[in-house]
Protein backbone atom coordinates (compact mmCIF):
# COMPACT_ATOMS: atom_id res chain seq x y z
CA UNK A 1 0.00 0.00 0.00
CA UNK A 2 1.51 3.10 -1.07
CA UNK A 3 1.39 5.37 2.29
CA UNK A 4 1.05 9.30 1.34
CA UNK A 5 1.64 12.24 3.76
CA UNK A 6 -0.18 15.50 3.71
CA UNK A 7 1.51 18.29 5.79
CA UNK A 8 1.78 22.31 6.52
CA UNK A 9 1.77 24.65 9.35
CA UNK A 10 -1.57 25.32 11.57
CA UNK A 11 -4.18 26.97 9.41
CA UNK A 12 -2.36 26.22 6.22
CA UNK A 13 -5.15 24.29 4.91
CA UNK A 14 -4.20 20.95 5.14
CA UNK A 15 -7.63 19.32 6.78
CA UNK A 16 -9.54 21.24 3.89
CA UNK A 17 -7.14 19.40 1.47
CA UNK A 18 -7.10 16.26 3.04
CA UNK A 19 -11.16 16.23 2.63
CA UNK A 20 -10.83 16.58 -0.99
CA UNK A 21 -8.95 13.15 -1.36
CA UNK A 22 -11.28 11.85 1.18
CA UNK A 23 -13.99 12.57 -1.22
CA UNK A 24 -11.92 11.59 -3.82
CA UNK A 25 -12.03 7.91 -2.11
CA UNK A 26 -8.92 8.16 -0.48
CA UNK A 27 -9.02 7.17 3.31
CA UNK A 28 -7.53 9.46 5.40
CA UNK A 29 -5.76 9.22 8.52
CA UNK A 30 -6.19 12.04 11.02
CA UNK A 31 -2.54 11.58 13.22
CA UNK A 32 -4.17 14.84 16.17
CA UNK A 33 -7.61 12.82 16.22
CA UNK A 34 -5.79 9.44 16.86
CA UNK A 35 -3.35 10.84 18.67
CA UNK A 36 -6.22 12.33 21.21
CA UNK A 37 -7.75 8.62 21.07
CA UNK A 38 -5.01 6.48 21.90
CA UNK A 39 -3.65 8.42 24.93
CA UNK A 40 -7.00 7.82 26.56
CA UNK A 41 -7.24 3.79 25.24
CA UNK A 42 -3.33 2.31 24.30
CA UNK A 43 -2.58 0.78 27.69
CA UNK A 44 1.07 0.42 27.18
CA UNK A 45 0.78 4.73 26.36
CA UNK A 46 -0.97 5.20 29.25
CA UNK A 47 1.48 3.33 31.29
CA UNK A 48 4.55 5.30 30.27
CA UNK A 49 2.24 8.59 30.32
CA UNK A 50 1.73 8.05 34.02
CA UNK A 51 5.02 7.07 34.28
CA UNK A 52 6.62 10.77 32.47
CA UNK A 53 4.11 12.75 34.39
CA UNK A 54 2.68 10.98 37.26
CA UNK A 55 -0.40 9.40 38.25
CA UNK A 56 -2.44 13.02 37.88
CA UNK A 57 -2.18 12.29 34.08
CA UNK A 58 -5.27 10.75 33.85
CA UNK A 59 -8.63 11.46 35.63
CA UNK A 60 -10.57 8.76 38.61
CA UNK A 61 -12.26 7.54 35.42
CA UNK A 62 -9.36 6.94 33.55
CA UNK A 63 -9.44 9.71 31.01
CA UNK A 64 -6.62 11.62 30.15
CA UNK A 65 -6.59 14.91 31.93
CA UNK A 66 -5.36 17.05 29.31
CA UNK A 67 -5.40 20.20 31.34
CA UNK A 68 -3.28 19.22 34.04
CA UNK A 69 -0.74 18.19 31.29
CA UNK A 70 -0.89 20.86 28.55
CA UNK A 71 -0.22 23.13 31.80
CA UNK A 72 3.10 20.76 32.93
CA UNK A 73 4.20 20.82 29.45
CA UNK A 74 3.82 24.68 29.26
CA UNK A 75 6.21 25.04 31.88
CA UNK A 76 8.85 22.23 30.73
CA UNK A 77 9.38 22.03 27.33
CA UNK A 78 11.62 18.96 28.09
CA UNK A 79 8.48 17.50 29.29
CA UNK A 80 6.84 18.38 25.94
CA UNK A 81 9.83 16.75 23.75
CA UNK A 82 9.65 13.41 26.04
CA UNK A 83 5.74 13.08 26.13
CA UNK A 84 5.87 13.54 22.08
CA UNK A 85 8.72 10.71 21.93
CA UNK A 86 6.37 8.84 22.94
CA UNK A 87 2.97 9.51 21.46
CA UNK A 88 5.10 9.84 17.78
CA UNK A 89 5.94 5.76 17.96
CA UNK A 90 2.27 4.95 19.32
CA UNK A 91 0.61 6.86 16.67
CA UNK A 92 3.23 5.24 13.96
CA UNK A 93 1.85 1.92 15.19
CA UNK A 94 -1.50 2.62 15.38
CA UNK A 95 -1.21 4.23 11.54
CA UNK A 96 0.42 0.64 10.35
CA UNK A 97 -2.21 -1.02 12.07
CA UNK A 98 -5.11 1.36 10.56
CA UNK A 99 -3.01 0.86 7.05
CA UNK A 100 -3.40 -2.82 7.00
CA UNK A 101 -7.30 -2.41 7.53
CA UNK A 102 -7.24 -0.17 3.89
CA UNK A 103 -6.83 -3.07 1.51
CA UNK A 104 -8.80 -1.89 -1.35
CA UNK A 105 -7.40 2.17 -1.54
CA UNK A 106 -5.13 3.38 -4.50
CA UNK A 107 -3.19 4.35 -1.49
CA UNK A 108 -3.68 6.04 1.98
CA UNK A 109 -3.40 9.96 2.76
CA UNK A 110 -1.58 10.29 7.03
CA UNK A 111 -2.27 14.08 7.90
CA UNK A 112 -0.34 15.27 10.45
CA UNK A 113 1.87 18.55 11.45
CA UNK A 114 4.87 16.94 12.07
CA UNK A 115 6.25 15.09 9.04
CA UNK A 116 10.06 14.82 8.04
CA UNK A 117 11.86 12.18 5.42
CA UNK A 118 12.06 9.68 7.98
CA UNK A 119 8.17 9.30 8.60
CA UNK A 120 8.21 6.09 6.91
CA UNK A 121 5.78 7.43 4.13
CA UNK A 122 6.27 6.66 0.71
CA UNK A 123 5.64 10.38 -0.79
CA UNK A 124 4.64 13.44 1.31
CA UNK A 125 2.23 16.74 0.55
CA UNK A 126 3.16 19.80 1.62
CA UNK A 127 0.20 22.55 1.79
CA UNK A 128 1.40 26.26 1.41
CA UNK A 129 0.30 29.06 2.39
CA UNK A 130 1.70 32.71 3.13
CA UNK A 131 1.89 32.91 6.42
CA UNK A 132 -0.34 36.41 6.82
CA UNK A 133 -3.14 33.96 5.23
CA UNK A 134 -2.47 31.15 7.81
CA UNK A 135 -2.98 33.70 10.68
CA UNK A 136 -6.04 35.37 9.65
CA UNK A 137 -7.11 32.32 8.82
CA UNK A 138 -6.61 30.64 12.26
CA UNK A 139 -8.04 33.50 14.10
CA UNK A 140 -11.49 33.02 11.96
CA UNK A 141 -11.39 29.39 12.73
CA UNK A 142 -10.74 28.95 16.47
CA UNK A 143 -11.14 32.60 17.72
CA UNK A 144 -7.60 32.90 18.64
CA UNK A 145 -5.83 36.23 19.21
CA UNK A 146 -3.11 37.01 16.65
CA UNK A 147 -0.57 36.60 19.33
CA UNK A 148 -1.25 33.48 20.03
CA UNK A 149 -1.62 32.35 16.50
CA UNK A 150 2.14 33.76 16.19
CA UNK A 151 3.04 32.19 19.03
CA UNK A 152 2.07 28.70 17.23
CA UNK A 153 3.50 29.37 14.03
CA UNK A 154 7.11 30.74 15.01
CA UNK A 155 7.14 26.54 17.01
CA UNK A 156 6.60 25.27 13.95
CA UNK A 157 8.38 24.81 10.44
CA UNK A 158 8.74 27.75 8.70
CA UNK A 159 7.02 27.55 5.29
CA UNK A 160 10.77 26.97 3.38
CA UNK A 161 11.68 23.83 6.47
CA UNK A 162 8.07 22.37 5.09
CA UNK A 163 8.45 22.62 1.23
CA UNK A 164 11.90 21.03 1.84
CA UNK A 165 10.56 17.58 2.65
CA UNK A 166 7.25 17.90 -0.17
CA UNK A 167 7.53 15.50 -2.99
CA UNK A 168 4.57 17.59 -4.11
CA UNK A 169 3.29 20.95 -3.30
CA UNK A 170 -0.38 22.53 -2.73
CA UNK A 171 -0.67 26.21 -2.92
CA UNK A 172 -3.10 27.09 -0.74
CA UNK A 173 -2.82 30.80 -1.29
CA UNK A 174 -5.92 32.95 -2.03
CA UNK A 175 -5.38 33.27 -5.61
CA UNK A 176 -4.70 29.04 -6.15
CA UNK A 177 -7.51 26.76 -7.35
CA UNK A 178 -6.63 23.69 -4.91
CA UNK A 179 -9.47 21.24 -6.55
CA UNK A 180 -7.01 20.70 -9.96
CA UNK A 181 -3.85 20.68 -7.75
CA UNK A 182 -5.68 17.77 -5.70
CA UNK A 183 -6.85 15.93 -8.98
CA UNK A 184 -3.38 16.17 -10.84
CA UNK A 185 -1.70 14.92 -7.69
CA UNK A 186 -4.39 12.64 -6.96
CA UNK A 187 -3.59 11.01 -10.71
CA UNK A 188 -0.05 11.18 -10.21
CA UNK A 189 -0.25 8.96 -7.40
CA UNK A 190 -2.66 6.87 -8.53
CA UNK A 191 0.03 5.27 -11.18
CA UNK A 192 2.73 5.37 -8.88
CA UNK A 193 3.70 2.09 -8.55
CA UNK A 194 3.07 0.41 -4.74
CA UNK A 195 6.89 0.41 -3.08
P1 LIG B 1 -5.02 23.15 8.96
O1 LIG B 1 -5.66 21.78 9.03
O2 LIG B 1 -3.79 23.15 8.12
O3 LIG B 1 -4.82 23.83 10.29
P2 LIG B 1 -7.59 23.97 7.84
O4 LIG B 1 -7.80 23.05 6.69
O5 LIG B 1 -8.37 23.74 9.08
O6 LIG B 1 -6.02 24.10 8.15
O7 LIG B 1 -7.84 25.46 7.29
C1 LIG B 1 -7.76 26.57 8.19
C2 LIG B 1 -9.00 27.43 8.03
O8 LIG B 1 -8.92 28.10 6.78
C3 LIG B 1 -10.31 26.64 8.01
O9 LIG B 1 -11.30 27.38 8.66
C4 LIG B 1 -10.60 26.48 6.53
O10 LIG B 1 -12.00 26.39 6.30
C5 LIG B 1 -10.04 27.78 5.96
N1 LIG B 1 -9.50 27.62 4.60
C6 LIG B 1 -8.79 26.59 4.12
N2 LIG B 1 -8.46 26.80 2.82
C7 LIG B 1 -8.95 28.02 2.49
C8 LIG B 1 -8.94 28.82 1.30
N3 LIG B 1 -8.33 28.41 0.18
N4 LIG B 1 -9.55 30.02 1.33
C9 LIG B 1 -10.14 30.46 2.46
N5 LIG B 1 -10.23 29.77 3.61
C10 LIG B 1 -9.62 28.55 3.63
Amino acid sequence: MLKVGITGGIGSGKSTVARIFSHLGIPVYDSDQRAKDIVSSDPQLIAQIKELMGEEAYLPDGSYHRKYISEQVFKNPEKLKSLNLLIHPAVRKDFEAWVKLQSGAPYVLKEAAIMNRDSGLDAIIVVHTPVEERIARVIKRDGKTEDQVKNIIENQKTEEEFISVADYVVNNGKSHSILHQVLEIDNRLRSTPDQ
